[in-house]
């Protein structure tokens, strides 16, 4: 699996302090995207599902994982992997967020198990390309043309209070690499 970063605790992205994965890879080119080092797959950055879970369970003994954000880069171009990947996460959380610049009909609409799969075991999916011009400073969303869908009946409560109790905020990981900036940054940025 491609991944960028992996970074905990994240709590501008879904509710309570969570695991965000970025995935690399993503060939839609959106005008003002705030991923652009993560375009690109780059061989070191393949690493194992054993690799991940060695990372997931160091932070998971020590803390409360509340969820897991999946972002990128595009993560429905690694769906392989994500089956893989979603089943040994769930153990810790199955409040799992994932963000797509595909529509959700698009997804359906490739009739592959393991999209399907996917598609099944998350509780959110936010889906659609991000434009630039439509960077309203929306919750969750980059632009406001993307849709936010709870696909677990479960989860429904959760974000529902979320979406209506919380607003957009910035945090700032340093890293061994720099300072990374994680949430919905605003045009421009
Ligand atoms: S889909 Fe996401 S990662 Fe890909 S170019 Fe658009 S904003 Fe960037």
């Amino acid at each position: 699996m491609n991944v960028g970063r992996i970074l905990y605790p994240v709590e501008v992205l879904g509710p309570g302090k969570r695991m965000g994965i970025w995935l690399c890879g993503c060939d839609r080119g959106c005008k003002g995207c705030s991923n652009p080092e993560l375009w690109k797959q780059r061989p070191e950055y393949e690493v194992s599902i054993d690799e991940i879970m060695m990372l997931v369970d160091k932070v998971g003994v020590e803390h409360d994982i509340d969820g897991f954000t999946i972002s990128g880069g595009e993560p429905m171009d690694q769906v392989i992997e994500l089956t893989k990947l979603i089943p040994k996460l769930i153990r810790y959380s199955t409040d799992i967020l994932v963000y797509t610049g595909y529509q959700i009909e698009q997804l359906y609409a490739r009739n592959d198990v393991s999209t399907e799969f996917i598609l099944s075991n998350i509780a959110v999916l936010i889906d659609g390309e991000y434009r630039e011009e439509e960077n309203n400073d929306v919750l969750l969303r980059g632009s406001a043309n993307q849709r936010i869908h709870v696909l677990s009946e479960k989860y429904e409560d959760r974000y529902s209070l979320y979406l209506s109790t919380s607003h957009n905020q910035i945090q700032n990981f340093t890293t061994s690499d720099g300072v990374v900036s994680v949430g919905i940054h605003k045009r421009g940025f």
